[in-house]
């Protein structure tokens, strides 16, 4: 039998679409249509176990499933023993303590003796020890930002994204205490076949992740402007001159952050560029 690399993901919820969507760009093909527990992929050895994300760490870390893709947060909370292989850059949020916005909140002693809502007791307990502040940490699973407003608490503990649930909810952020994003986990004692497909998922994973945000940029020079033109492109890992039929003047190929795109591009119509277009990349293998 074909060794078959096992991973679990989240059935549903925030994680579930980049999660399938991240293993379609690397070539695997999952049928998400089918509402399966288990899932073989097409055309590479793995098989896909849909879980909530809360049964994530454990199940890698006893070796029922023998990687992961779940949030820093549920793995830092529960800590499992399973090995973060890969950070994904997708899924970014970070836990926060909020108080009501009118709290005279100017630093953590505000919390001593207080009652903290959380759904993330370990991490919580772990930075109030770390301060010196002892305070009551009561645990509830959901709507865990309504809880002050209902007077079961004094402050949450709680997952921030944009910041406008905290907003709606008349709660102001007052400490960040760990920065979260989707990781690719896997079980620490993998056999030599299954830590082989491991990294070429990894592999996969890199190459698309090295093309985010990057744009391939093409652009007609003439001669005399290539000097600054090419200055303008100056700190970009070697771009790319190739004459034009048309005597006198060349083309110039180069990778962009799109970030910057806009500015640069003006920058090098001034300098002389003419022509220019701009083409999504699709993976990058560095
Ligand atoms: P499940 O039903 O699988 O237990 P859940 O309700 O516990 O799902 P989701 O709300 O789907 O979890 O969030 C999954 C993960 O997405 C979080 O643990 C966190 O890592 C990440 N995440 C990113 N942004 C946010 C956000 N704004 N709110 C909640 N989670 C977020
Ligand atoms: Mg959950």
């Amino acid at each position: 039998m074909n060794t078959r690399l096992r991973i679990a993901v989240q059935s549903k919820g925030r994680l579930n679409e980049d999660t399938l969507r991240l293993l379609t760009e690397a070539g695997i093909k999952v049928e998400a249509g089918r509402r399966a527990l288990l899932v073989e992929a097409r055309k590479f050895p793995l098989e896909v176990l849909f879980l909530r994300d809360d049964d994530i760490p454990q199940t890698v870390a006893d070796g029922v499933a023998d990687a992961g893709i779940v949030g820093m947060n549920e793995l830092t909370e529960q800590g499992a023993r399973a090995e973060v292989a890969h950070r994904l850059g997708f899924g970014g949020c970070r836990l926060s303590i909020a108080v009501p916005k009118e709290a005279d909140y100017t630093d953590v002693s505000w919390l001593e003796n207080k009652k903290i809502a959380t759904s993330y007791p370990n991490i919580l307990q772990r930075f109030l020890e770390s301060q010196g502040v002892h305070a009551h940490i009561h645990v509830i699973t959901g709507s865990v930002e309504i809880a002050t407003g209902i007077g079961l608490a004094d402050a949450i503990f709680d997952i921030v994204s944009s910041g406008s649930t905290l907003v709606s909810n008349n709660l102001r952020e007052v400490e960040v205490v760990m920065q979260s994003e989707a990781v690719l986990i896997a079980q620490p004692e993998l056999s030599a076949e299954k830590r082989e497909i491991l990294d070429e998922l990894i592999f996969r994973f890199k190459a698309l992740q090295g093309a985010a945000g990057k744009k391939y940029v093409l652009m007609n020079v003439p001669k005399e402007a290539l000097d600054s033109v090419l200055h303008e492109l100056s700190g970009i890992k070697s771009p790319t001159v190739m004459p034009l039929a048309q005597e006198g003047w060349c083309s110039v190929h180069t990778v962009l952050e799109e970030d910057s795109f806009w500015e640069k591009v003006g920058r090098l119509k001034e300098a002389g560029a003419q022509g220019i277009l701009v083409l999504p990349i699709e993976k990058m293998v560095l």
